[in-house]
């Protein structure tokens, strides 16, 4: 009988894999057990398995060499539920479209660490073992090598440097949200309450390159004021207080974005919420200790530009083909009337030439 004992149990959990398989006549001392345990390490006893132990270490997936402190941390419960949260919340992410192809990315805090989704995955099916660990500059120091962390984390990180209190980041492309990043329009206020308290103003950040040094920095000057901010010509980024949190601020501010579109094809009667109420929404997110831009404000300050304007009378700027037809879409009835007439006219001067 071959005894498997703590130090090569320690020699296998430094390789990364997640599973340790054995058979034959090898059995684990309880120490190395113990070790796997703490390092979450799935045990499996094949005892058709021919390979000893040794051997399956050699094979084991090759990954990152992280520090002793960084390895535990990625492998400890803490880790454990952050990567299926992530996972989680990926899926959601791309059941509500919110992701097309490999798109999108999340975060989580970990320790000085991070958590992060790997590139080039669907955000719909991501497995825990996917998930990278990169410390405060990126560098991915733990997980399989087989998967490399997002390529957008700097934008992640320039979030997390500026915010202690920020657990979690989602960067997504939803429709509506996006949409409005790309027409550069802020999604204007006093218009909904839960918005007003659990998103507050979303600002348009300037077009940088994703995943640059310069939309970092963009980002972490925005953040402390901003749970959920857009990324000109690009999508959304958001932090909360856990996974789940940052992702609810991505879906409060896509569905937000799409009540508006909805909104300003209506007939309106352009109600908004009076500037005093706004004001105490305001002074309830204060108390439940959320950021946002205009805690010092006076009611008289809020909602000072009409909100239905902001989306309403969207300017044309050029006279092309485009926008030719939004000019026959805002004629009025008896302009619309007016060509149908003269259309009708030519048509039947035409057909009594040829008759
Ligand atoms: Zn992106």
């Amino acid at each position: 009988m071959k005894l498997f004992a703590q130090k090569q149990a320690a020699d296998f959990i430094k390789t990364g894999a997640k599973e340790f398989r054995f058979g034959g006549d090898t059995r684990l001392t309880p120490g190395a057990r113990d070790l796997f345990i703490e390092a979450s390490v799935k045990v499996v006893f094949d005892a058709s398995a021919s390979a000893p132990a040794s051997v399956a270490a050699a094979t084991a997936s090759p990954s990152f060499a992280a520090k002793g402190d960084a390895l535990a941390l990625f492998n400890s419960a803490e880790a454990k539920k952050l990567k299926d949260e992530i996972c989680e919340m990926g899926r959601r992410c791309w059941i509500r479209d919110y992701n097309d192809g490999n798109g999108g990315n999340l975060s989580a805090r970990l320790g000085d660490y991070f958590l992060c989704t790997p590139t080039g995955v669907s955000k719909g099916f991501l497995k825990p073992d996917m998930i990278c660990l990169v410390d405060l500059d990126g560098n991915q120091i733990a997980g399989n090598a087989k998967w490399k962390r997002t390529s957008e984390i700097l934008s992640h990180l320039g979030i997390y440097k500026t915010v202690p209190a920020a657990a979690a980041v989602a960067h997504a492309h939803p429709i509506h949200a996006t949409a409005f990043a790309m027409a550069g329009i802020e999604p204007p206020q006093c218009l909904i309450p839960e918005v007003e308290v659990f998103v507050g103003t979303i600002p348009v950040a300037e077009y940088k390159t994703p995943g640059s040094p310069e939309m970092s920095v963009l980002l972490g000057k925005l953040a402390p004021l901003h749970q959920a901010i857009l990324m000109g010509n690009h999508g959304v980024i958001t932090w909360g207080t856990s996974v789940e949190d940052a992702y609810f601020k991505m879906e409060i501010t896509d569905s937000y974005c799409r009540t508006l579109w909805v909104a300003s094809q209506l007939p309106s009667k352009r109600t908004v919420i009076p500037p005093d109420e706004v004001r105490k929404l305001l002074d309830m997110k204060q108390k439940m200790g959320l950021p946002d831009d205009r805690l010092g404000l006076k009611a008289a300050q809020l909602c000072d530009c009409d909100p239905w304007d902001q989306i309403g009378d969207r300017p044309q700027t050029s006279a092309t083909p485009a926008n030719a037809g939004a000019n026959t879409a805002t004629m009025t009835n008896a302009e619309l009337e007016g060509l149908v007439q003269k259309l009708t006219t030519e048509v039947m001067t035409q057909l009594s030439k040829s008759a």
